[in-house]
């Protein structure tokens, strides 16, 4: 604000108040009638949803958290269960040598230097705080850290029942517990309500609202609902998660996304509560930036069981080849976006798809139901030789047999000539069958894009280069902290720690 001349303010002044004009605004001479108040409202039930409430109710603060779909939790409950803790006290206890430096440098690597330095520099400083704030309410981690890909250290604690929900149902029983909290399922967030000054004081929802997946728009199309308006005394915290489901938005980064594209993401994944923030004058950062997990297989629908086996299994200890060449093409455990454009250059427009595949070894590293119920839906399959392998997909088997030999030899030397991958520190090659292997495709997962927001939550407005008084938001609907491309598990720690922050300040 200091920056602006006179006649800038005098500016900005009379595009408030003709925004006033235009009803954008709620005034205070022209207060609206509620009902109902609560000291803080939550938009969305995901991660950073429940570290936002579950903080602020804590604090002795009067919570709503709503959520438009019929159940809680978003991407969040759905999610692969991988929390990036840097400076871990498990990455301790197994002498894991980590630092700021090496965790700036992988996610800054991955991001290609377009990561905001200040929200990196938060949510490593407050990783600890965050992964405590899940203990507290009852979270539970496996001792196994995974390392996912882009990472130099393993770095990820894992929820014991191998999902989000392992972190989603215990704060949101927490928060239930608090005094002075609800949730409101089927609660469709429509505007922000603001005062004179520009300040959020409130939200206009849809109670009884059905989510519509038969809709190719349900953000504009969906008319279902009872209109409400809840005042919030201390502040709104926007929580409502990425847009990878939205076919309008995202085509409109991307126009070569089909409308048909597979996603990971749940139907609910849609920009319009994003949308609504920008039109109150919230800056857009990174929108156009979507990431595509290269995990997932054309065998399943979203995220499925297949990206578990990739993520613990395959990428790390095992390969991927092209079945033109039988032979590698990418490191297997390079950031994301490096491996799914890579793999979109060898699918090709004749759905080529890339075979991934390891030994007997790894998927012990697998929860064991996931791993059978995998392997009994057909899309892992197993092999006793990898000549079986190679006819069942097509492969060269002389060719597969010396790719996997080379490899070996890498292994064994510690280093990887050809793609520079950090090969697995305990010797594990591909020479124990039975092998297991599917095939692979990157599918729409994470929107690095979203509102602006500064180190503690606030959400930054385009009119005044200054916090929207009153408005908070924290997880996948905020842009800037993941750059270009986000590093696989730093979208929990982002999500806990912002929503988190939010909870403290708002
Ligand atoms: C399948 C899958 C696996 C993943 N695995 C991992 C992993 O292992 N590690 C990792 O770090 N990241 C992972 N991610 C990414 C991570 O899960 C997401 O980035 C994260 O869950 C986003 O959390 P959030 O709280 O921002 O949003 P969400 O959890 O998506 O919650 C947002 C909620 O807001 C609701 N909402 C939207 N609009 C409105 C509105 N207008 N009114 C009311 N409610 C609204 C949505 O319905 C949703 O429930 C994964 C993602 C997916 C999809």
């Amino acid at each position: 604000m200091s920056n602006l001349s006179r006649r800038n303010l005098l500016k900005i002044s009379a595009l408030a108040a003709a925004a006033t004009a235009l009803g954008a605004n709620q005034s205070d001479s022209n207060a609206p009638s509620w009902d109902g108040e609560y000291d803080v409202i939550v938009i969305g039930s995901g991660f950073a949803a429940h570290a936002a409430a579950v903080k602020s109710a804590m604090r002795g603060l009067s919570v709503l958290m709503v959520e438009k779909m019929g159940r809680v939790g978003g991407n969040s409950v759905i999610n692969g269960g991988i929390f990036c803790v840097p400076l871990s006290p498990k990455q301790k206890a197994q002498g894991i040598n980590d630092s700021r430096e090496l965790f700036f440098k992988d996610t800054l690597k991955a991001g290609r230097n377009l990561n905001n330095p200040a929200l990196l520099e938060l949510i490593f400083s407050r990783a600890n705080d965050a992964l405590n704030l899940t203990l507290e309410c009852g979270a539970e981690y496996r001792d196994f850290l995974e390392q996912s890909g882009g990472h130099s250290v393993p770095r990820g604690y894992k929820t014991s029942n191998g999902t989000g929900a392992g972190i989603i149902q215990p704060m949101q029983a927490r928060f239930k517990s608090l005094p002075n909290t609800e949730v409101k399922t089927r609660t469709k967030f429509d505007k922000f309500i603001t005062d004179d000054s520009g300040r959020v004081v409130g939200v206009e929802v849809r109670e009884n609202y059905r989510f519509d997946n038969k809709l190719f728009d349900d953000d504009r199309e969906n008319k279902s609902g009872d209109k409400k308006l809840y005042r919030a005394k201390k502040g709104v915290v926007l929580a409502s998660g990425g847009f990878c489901a939205d076919k309008v938005y995202r085509k409109l980064q991307e126009p070569l996304i089909p409308d048909n594209a597979q996603t990971t993401n749940h139907s609910g994944a849609t920009a319009g509560a994003m949308l609504e923030a920008f039109r109150i004058g919230a800056y857009p950062v990174h929108v156009s930036h979507l990431q595509f997990g290269p995990w997932a297989s054309p065998d399943e629908k979203g995220y499925g069981l297949a990206s578990k086996f990739n993520v613990t299994a395959s990428f790390r200890y095992g390969i991927s080849v092209d079945k033109k060449t039988s032979k590698r093409y990418m490191n297997e455990i390079a950031d994301r976006k490096t491996r799914a454009d890579k793999m979109f250059e060898i699918i090709g427009k004749d759905e080529n798809y890339p075979i991934h595949f390891c030994d007997s070894r790894p998927v012990k590293h697998m929860l064991k139901e996931q791993f059978d119920k995998l392997l009994a839906s057909g899309a892992l399959k197993r092999f006793d030789t990898l000549d079986a392998l190679a006819a069942e997909y097509g492969l060269n088997a002389s060719t597969l047999k010396q790719t996997v030999a080379q490899y070996n030899e890498y292994v064994k030397q510690g280093k990887d000539p050809d793609f520079g991958k950090i090969l697995p520190k305990d010797g594990t090659d591909i020479s124990v069958p039975p092998f297991y292997a599917m095939r692979g495709v990157p599918k729409l997962h994470h929107a690095m894009g979203g509102v602006a927001i500064n180190n503690k939550a606030q959400v930054l407005s385009s009119i005044t280069n200054e916090p929207i008084a009153g408005l908070y938001a924290a997880g996948e609907v905020t842009g800037g902290t993941h750059g270009a491309s986000r590093l696989g598990s730093n979208a929990i720690l982002d999500c806990l720690v912002c929503g988190m922050v939010a909870g403290e300040n708002v």
